[in-house]
């Protein structure tokens, strides 16, 4: 395991057991080219981080060839699995020509990245990125994206010994949406715990921690962190369009808590003469399935749902999605899982409300049309998946998504499911 904070001096693959998002943040980027893991699951933290930050991640090596890779010079091919060390001169061109192909391809990409998702049929889909520092907007935008659809907040309290203040967060804040460039927020209170830690908080050490001191659950328990959360986000209000969004709910309770505290700061605020949007939206996290479940209750309480698909997948299947030697069993295309997605969308239109997915699985090409079919209204991902999800939003109609929804939906298991959705985007030439 990686110690304290790594330093780097030249061009470098991390190779290591594991590594927290904390870390990771913490790494010189600039040098790093790569890294090749042991433990971490394809949702976890560290791997959402390093993809939104471009890095190739390789996972579920095992430790024993870990070690041997130390000074080694090494290769990686993160989206094929490859991993080659002391390259031949034959093998090191065929990575140089890789690489410059990919390039070609990125680079086509962004050129059509601006085109509006239209369906062939008239049906326009929101476009959201998921990013957690206001440095990552600007590449946001650039490939396509119109708004922010996930802002992790927690990463504002990593990697420090205090949690930021009322005024810090607010500048923060007030920088997100100044690099957003006027187009809407949606900021995601503190998610804390699971495989996030944090210095600044003295969180207890648990069995399950993802099923435990965890997200909105820590922010009820802790006014007076949440409040000063909640009290930057409204002030910051007042310089944007931003909408807040409560993580891990999984009940009614739970948002009404969080909107009473939310009336506090408004009402102290206005005492206090300090403006904000008195009309702020606020949505919640589907991301437990007895939220899920209830989402036609849920429905009442809230302005927008946002379908988290990384936990709504862990915790529908019982899979843990740190855990690579499990990787297999963690399918988001699961017929359970497709089924509480439809309930939630189906929920939420008819109550007038929007459904969007910042899990992974809304940058996932191969889920693209069935999400497409089943209504969902807002796709949030990595910038770099944007580009790739439109022009599949683009090539294809609404009514011909709604017939493959439809059939998924009467396939007994993911892997039907999964070869059913790929047969059709390789007809389409899509895949
Ligand atoms: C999710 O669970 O799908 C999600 C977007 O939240 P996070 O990955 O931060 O847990
Ligand atoms: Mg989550």
């Amino acid at each position: 395991n990686l110690g304290t904070p790594l330093t780097l001096y030249k061009p470098t693959i991390i190779a290591a057991d594991d590594i927290t998002p904390s870390q990771f943040l913490s790494l010189d980027r600039q040098y790093l080219q790569g890294m090749v893991l042991a433990q971490t699951g394809r949702t976890s933290h560290t791997l959402i981080l390093a993809r939104s930050f471009g890095i190739p991640v390789l996972s579920g090596i095992e430790l024993e060839a870990l070690q041997q890779l130390d000074d080694k010079d090494v290769f990686i091919d993160a989206q094929f699995g490859v991993l080659v060390t002391e390259p031949s001169d034959d093998v090191r061109h065929y990575f140089a020509v890789a690489m410059q192909l990919e390039e070609k391809n990125r680079i086509r990409q962004l050129k059509m990245a601006d085109l509006p998702a239209v369906t062939r049929d008239g049906r326009c889909l929101a476009i959201g990125a998921n990013i957690g520092t206001a440095q990552e907007a600007p590449a946001a935008f650039t490939h396509g994206a119109e708004g922010v659809g996930l802002f992790r907040t927690e990463m504002l309290f990593m990697d420090r010994d205090k949690a930021p203040d009322e005024q810090e967060q607010f500048e923060a804040y007030q920088q997100v949406l100044m690099n957003a460039d006027n187009h809407p927020v949606i900021f995601r209170t503190m998610d804390i715990g699971g495989d996030k830690e944090l210095k600044c908080l003295d969180l207890p050490s648990e069995m399950n921690p993802f099923l435990g001191y965890r997200a909105i659950r820590i922010s009820l328990n802790r006014p007076d962190i949440f409040k000063v959360q909640l009290r930057a986000l409204l002030r910051a209000s007042a310089f944007g369009d931003i909408h807040i969004m409560y993580p891990m709910i999984a009940s009614v309770e739970e948002v009404k808590q969080a909107n009473d505290m939310l009336s506090e700061c408004k009402t102290e605020l206005a005492a206090e003469g300090k403006d904000f949007n008195k009309d702020i939206k606020v949505g919640i996290m589907i991301e437990v399935p007895a939220a899920a479940v209830i989402s036609p209750i849920l429905a009442k309480y809230v302005d927008f749902f946002s379908i988290g698909t990384n936990d709504l997948c862990q915790y529908t299947l019982a899979v843990d999605r740190m855990n690579e030697a499990i990787g297999s069993l963690y399918q988001p295309l699961h017929p359970g899982v497709l089924r509480l997605i439809k309930h939630v969308i189906d929920a939420s239109h008819e109550q007038g409300k929007f459904t969007g997915m910042c899990g992974e699985l809304a940058s996932d090409p191969v889920a693209t049309m069935i999400l497409l079919g089943l209504g969902l209204d807002e796709f949030s991902m990595t910038a770099s998946s944007i580009p790739l999800i439109k022009n599949i939003l683009r090539s294809v109609s609404k009514a011909e998504c709604e017939e493959v929804a439809n059939k998924a939906l009467t396939m007994d298991t993911a892997e039907e499911i999964t070869e059913y959705a790929k047969s059709v985007l390789a007809e389409k030439g899509l895949l």
